[in-house]
C-alpha cells in the first residue's frame, strides 16, 4: 500500500476487519459487460455494498461486505425526519497494468468527519473508510471500467438510524458504501455549460452547513436548479448569502476564473469562506496549475467583476470542477444583471490543459509526484 501525502497518515488501512458475505446471485458477466460498455453516471450498482453500525457505548462495529440490497427502516427513524445524512464521492481508477487506485482518499475521509461533526453525527475512523472501499472494490473489481475517463464511482454515506421523533442527535448510525461504474461524464464530448446566477435562493450562509456534504444542502438546491433550467441554463451559480454579490460555487462544483492567456494566464478560485464546500478537485488544481507554470490563487470575485472582466476580455475562461465531471467549461452566464459570454463561449485552452493534467495523474499516465494516488488493488 502506498502512503499518501495527505494527512492523516494510515499505518495499515487493512487494520479494520470487514466480514465478507459474498453475493451468490451476481449480475451475469454478459449483462455486466453490457453495462460497462455504456455505464452512464449513477444508474447501475455493483454486486456488493459495505455497512457498519455505530451505537452509543459500543462505537463502530459489525463492519461487513454484503450483497447489494434494499435497506429497511422504522418509519420513525431519525434521518427520515430530521436529516442526519451525509455523503462523500470519490472514484477508483483502473490503470494500464490492471492495478486500481484512489485519488487522495484521505481528503474524503477527513471531510466526511468534518461533515459528521457539523451534523452532530458519529465520526468514522479513516481506517474503516479506506478499508470499506478496499473491500468493496476488491469484491467488485470486475465492475471497474477501463475506458478513457471511465472509473468506478464510490458513494460512502452515513445516516442517523435511531428510532424516535424527539429532536436530538441520533444515538445510532449506519455507515454505508455503494459503487457505481461511471463512463465519461460527457458522452458527446465536452460542452461548455450555461449558468444562471441565483438571486432568489442561496445555498449556504455563514454558520450554516455549506462546508458539510450533507443531503439537505442538495435538497435545498433543487428549486434553484429548476429555476436555472426555466431560464434555459444547465446549472445554477450560488452567490453569497449576505450581499448576493460574491460568487461562491456552481451547483455541486467549485469554480475557477482564468485571467489572461498563454504565458500570462493565471487562475483564481473563490476562497473558502465557510459557505463553500472545500472540493478535493479545487484543492488539487491549485497545485496542478503551479506544476504547469500557471499562477493559481484563492480570492473573490463579484457578479459585476465577472461581467466587466468578460467584457474587457481580462477574464478569458471560467470552469467548474468536482470529482464527478472533473473540469467543465462555463460558456455563458445569465442573470437579472444581464447575460454575457465567457471568452468565445467554447472550452478554453487553460481549462483543457488543467483538465488533462489532472486526468493524467488520476489515470496513471504521468508520474504521481505529489503522492496523491493510493493503490488499493495490485496489478494483474
Ligand atoms: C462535492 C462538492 C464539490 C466538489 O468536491 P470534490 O471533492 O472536488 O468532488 C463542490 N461543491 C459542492 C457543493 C459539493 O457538494
Amino acid at each position: 500500500m502506498t502512503t499518501s501525502a495527505d494527512a492523516p497518515r494510515l499505518a495499515d488501512t487493512h487494520l479494520w476487519p470487514i466480514e465478507v458475505t459474498p453475493n451468490d446471485a451476481l449480475v451475469p458477466a454478459g449483462r455486466r459487460a453490457e453495462i460497462l460498455a455504456n455505464p452512464g453516471f449513477g444508474q447501475h450498482y455493483t454486486d456488493h455494498m459495505v455497512r457498519a453500525t455505530w451505537t452509543e457505548g459500543e462505537g463502530w462495529h459489525d463492519a461487513e461486505l454484503v450483497p447489494y440490497q434494499p435497506l429497511t427502516f422504522d418509519p420513525a427513524t431519525n434521518f427520515l425526519h430530521y436529516g442526519q445524512a451525509i455523503f462523500e464521492g470519490l472514484k477508483a481508477y483502473k490503470h494500464a497494468d490492471g492495478s486500481i487506485w484512489l485519488f487522495r482518499p484521505l481528503k474524503n475521509a477527513t471531510r466526511f468527519n468534518n461533515s459528521a461533526r457539523r451534523l452532530a453525527m458519529a465520526e468514522l475512523p479513516a481506517e474503516l473508510f479506506i478499508a470499506s472501499i478496499a473491500a468493496l472494490v476488491s469484491a467488485d473489481r470486475d465492475w471497474t471500467p477501463s475506458g478513457a475517463e471511465a472509473s468506478l464511482y464510490l458513494r460512502p454515506f452515513m445516516l442517523g438510524t435511531e428510532r424516535g421523533l424527539g429532536v436530538r442527535p441520533s444515538r445510532e448510525y449506519q455507515y454505508l458504501l455503494i459503487a457505481s461504474p461511471a463512463g465519461a461524464y460527457f458522452s458527446k464530448g465536452i460542452h461548455p455549460v450555461t449558468v444562471w446566477l441565483s438571486d432568489d435562493y442561496v445555498r449556504a450562509a455563514p454558520g450554516g452547513t455549506g462546508e458539510a456534504k450533507c443531503a439537505g444542502n442538495y435538497a435545498a438546491s433543487l428549486v434553484a436548479q429548476a429555476e436555472a433550467a426555466q431560464h434555459g441554463c444547465d446549472q445554477v451559480v450560488w452567490l453569497d448569502a449576505a450581499e448576493h454579490r460574491w460568487i461562491e460555487e456552481m451547483g455541486g462544483m467549485n469554480l475557477y476564473f482564468v485571467y489572461g492567456s498563454g504565458d500570462q494566464a493565471r487562475i483564481m478560485t473563490p476562497s473558502l469562506t465557510g459557505a463553500l464546500l472545500p472540493g478535493v478537485t479545487r484543492d488539487s488544481l491549485l497545485t496542478v496549475a503551479q506544476d504547469l507554470g500557471i499562477r493559481a490563487e484563492e480570492g473573490r470575485i463579484s457578479v459585476e467583476e465577472w461581467k466587466a472582466g468578460c467584457a474587457s476580455r481580462e477574464i478569458t475562461e471560467v470552469f467548474a470542477c468536482g470529482t464527478a465531471a472533473v473540469v467543465t467549461p462555463v460558456g455563458e452566464v445569465k442573470s437579472r444583471m444581464g447575460n454575457w459570454t465567457v471568452g468565445n463561449g467554447g472550452a478554453g485552452e487553460v481549462t483543457m490543459r488543467l483538465r488533462q493534467a489532472l486526468l493524467d495523474i488520476q489515470t496513471g499516465a504521468v508520474p504521481d509526484k505529489h503522492a496523491w494516488m493510493h493503490k488499493i488493488i495490485d496489478a494483474d
